[in-house]
C-alpha cells in the first residue's frame, strides 16, 4: 500500500506522523539557530528531541503495535519540555502548552492527565522555570485550563472513535469482526510471533454448497444459517481464539498458542460440531476447513493464502473435511454428508 494510502487508512499512524512532523518542523529551526548562535547545550537538546521523534515515527511505520511507540513519544514529549524549561528558564515554559496537547493526542485521556499533572508538579517543585510565584501561579492555572479543555475534547473524540471503529470493524449480520478487523489482527499476530511470541494458527472456513441453500430455501434462510453458524463457531472456540467473517459464507479463525499439530483439533471441535448441529429447514449444512500454522518470517498474506489453498483442497477432496497445510495427512471426513451435496 502506498504511504499516503496508509496514512489515510491508519488512524494511529496518521496521528503519530502528524505529531512527529509538527514537532520536527517546530523544533529543528531552533536547533539550527542555537548551534549557529553558540548555545550548544540547548542545540544538542533540540537535536536529540528531533532524533527521538524521527525514530519513534519510523517505528510506527514499521510496526502495527503502536502502544510502545505512543508511550515512548509521550515520554520524549514530556521530558523534552521539562528539560527545555530547565535549560531555558521561563521562555521554555511556552513549550509546555503544545506538550500538554501532544500528550492528549498520544495517550488515552486518563494517562495524559497523569503525565500532565506530573509535568506541572515537577515544574512547580523544581523552581528554575519561573521568576516569581505569581508567574508560576499564572502558568499553572493557564496550563491546567488548557489541559482540561484538551481532556474534554480527547475524551469525546476517543468515545466517538471507539464507536466508529466498532461500526466499521463489525459485520452487521453475524456481529463478528469483519475482514478489516481481521487484517490488522493477523498483522499483530505476525509481529508478536516475530518478537518471540507463541506459535499461532489460522483456519479458513467455507460453508459447503451455500449457493444451493439460498436457491432452495431463500436468501433469508441463508442469512439465518450464517447467524447460526457464527453462534456455533463462537461456542466451539477457545477464549483466546478470534473469529472473523471474511466475507459471504467464508470465515477465518485465528488461534494463538496453536502449532501445526494443535490445528487438527478444530476438525473435531468445529467441523464435526457444525455437521451435527447446523441445519437449514431440517437439512444438514456442512463446512470445509483449511488451516495453516504461521511459518517463521512469513507475512500474514502468505499465511492466509496457504490456509486458503488448504481450504481449496478440502473442497476438491469432497467438502465437509479439514485439510492442514504442510501436514501430509488430511483428516478424513465424518460419515455425515452434506444434505445439499
Ligand atoms: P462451495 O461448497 O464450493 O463453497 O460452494 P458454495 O455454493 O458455498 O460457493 P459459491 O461461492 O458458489 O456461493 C457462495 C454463495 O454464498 C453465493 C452467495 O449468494 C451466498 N452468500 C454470500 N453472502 C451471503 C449472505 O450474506 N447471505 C446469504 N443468504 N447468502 C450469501
Ligand atoms: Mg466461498
Ligand atoms: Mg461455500
Amino acid at each position: 500500500m502506498r504511504p499516503w494510502q496508509r496514512l489515510r487508512n491508519d488512524y494511529e499512524l496518521g496521528i503519530l506522523t502528524s505529531f512527529g512532523a509538527c514537532a520536527v518542523v517546530g523544533i529543528l529551526p531552533f536547533a539550527v539557530y542555537r548551534f549557529a548562535t553558540g548555545n550548544t547545550p540547548a542545540a544538542i537538546l533540540d537535536a536529540g528531541i528531533v532524533a527521538c521523534i524521527c525514530f519513534a515515527v519510523s517505528q510506527a511505520w514499521r510496526n502495527a503495535d503502536r502502544r510502545r511507540t505512543r508511550l515512548f513519544m509521550a515520554i520524549v514529549n514530556t521530558v523534552a519540555c521539562l528539560a527545555s524549561a530547565t535549560v531555558l528558564g521561563p521562555p521554555g515554559l511556552f513549550w509546555m502548552y503544545p506538550a500538554l496537547l501532544g500528550n492528549f493526542l498520544l495517550l488515552r485521556p486518563n494517562a495524559a492527565v497523569l503525565a500532565s499533572a506530573f509535568a506541572l508538579a515537577f515544574l512547580a517543585v523544581q523552581g528554575r522555570a519561573y521568576d516569581s510565584l505569581s508567574q508560576l501561579a499564572m502558568f499553572l492555572v493557564s496550563a491546567t485550563v488548557s489541559g482540561l479543555i484538551a481532556f474534554v475534547f480527547a475524551s469525546r473524540t476517543e468515545r466517538q472513535r471507539a464507536e466508529l471503529e466498532k461500526l466499521v470493524t463489525l459485520d452487521a449480520l453475524t456481529g463478528m469482526p469483519n475482514r478489516r478487523a481481521m487484517e490488522s489482527e493477523l498483522q499483530l499476530a505476525v509481529e508478536q510471533r516475530r518478537r518471540g511470541g507463541v506459535e499461532v494458527g489460522l483456519a479458513m472456513l467455507d460453508l459447503d454448497h451455500f449457493k444451493l441453500v439460498n436457491d432452495l430455501h431463500g436468501h433469508e434462510a441463508g442469512d439465518d444459517v450464517l447467524v447460526e453458524f457464527a453462534q456455533i463457531m463462537r461456542q466451539a472456540i477457545r477464549k483466546a481464539d478470534r473469529c472473523f467473517r471474511f466475507g459471504g459464507e467464508e470465515f477465518v479463525l485465528l488461534m494463538p498458542a496453536t502449532g501445526p499439530s494443535g490445528l487438527q483439533a478444530i476438525d473435531a471441535s468445529l467441523r464435526e460440531r457444525v455437521a451435527a448441529e447446523l441445519r437449514c429447514r431440517g437439512e444438514c449444512v456442512t463446512v470445509s476447513i483449511g488451516a495453516a500454522a504461521l511459518r517463521p518470517g512469513e507475512d500474514w498474506q502468505a499465511w492466509l493464502a496457504r490456509a486458503d489453498a488448504a481450504l481449496y483442497r478440502a473442497k476438491a477432496e469432497g467438502r465437509n473435511r479439514t485439510v492442514i497445510d504442510a501436514g501430509p495427512v488430511a483428516i478424513e471426513p465424518a460419515p455425515a454428508a452434506s444434505g445439499h451435496a
